[in-house]
């Protein structure tokens, strides 16, 4: 089984042609997609996907619902609790993206807002927590820290060996 643990299949460049992508990567040998969120929308958007595709995709779709690092200001009390709700929704199994990015809140040409990192830090944690909590494993995003993100992954066995609901799958790293 090959598994492709990260693509975001819900973003507007994927549009004109999904089906085509999707096809390419079933003929390549990839049975199965994890779409992951980078915010709530956009996690809800991931599961709107995988319901649309759900018995017509050649692969199989499934999601990782997560706040961003970049955009770890959004993650408040309120969202938390929308996150939570949304893990648990069918399909879903893994939270993330999450993680921590150091290279884009130094970057003086960017002109989005950007989390800082100490307000990345405290998102990771929050994810993490609520990743142990629901026994599911994580997909991190880890740019420009070394390996600090999964370094606080690794005293969370519930996340290094999920034994959830849904999925047996280990925790994801993209750098
Ligand atoms: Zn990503």
């Amino acid at each position: 089984m090959l598994v492709d643990t990260h693509v975001h299949l819900q973003h507007p460049r994927y549009a004109k042609d999904l089906s085509a992508v999707i096809l390419r990567a079933a003929v390549a040998g990839v049975t199965a997609v994890i779409i992951p969120g980078t915010t709530l929308d956009d996690s809800a958007a991931a599961l709107d996907l995988a319901r649309r595709l759900d018995g017509t995709s050649p692969c199989q779709i499934r999601v990782a619902v997560g706040i961003h690092p970049t955009e770890a200001y959004l993650l408040d009390a309120a969202a938390l609790d929308s996150l939570a709700a949304l893990a648990a929704s069918d399909g879903v199994v893994a939270i993330g993206e999450i993680g921590l990015d150091y290279y884009w809140p130094e970057r003086p040409d960017r002109s989005w807002r950007c989390a800082e990192p100490a307000t990345q830090r405290a998102a990771l944690e929050r994810q993490l927590a609520l990743a142990s909590s629901l026994k599911l494993p994580v997909v991190i995003h880890d740019r420009a820290i070394e390996t600090r993100s999964t370094s606080c992954a690794r005293g969370r066995p519930a996340i290094l060996r999920p034994e959830g609901r849904s999925t047996r799958m280990p925790p994801g790293l993209i750098c």
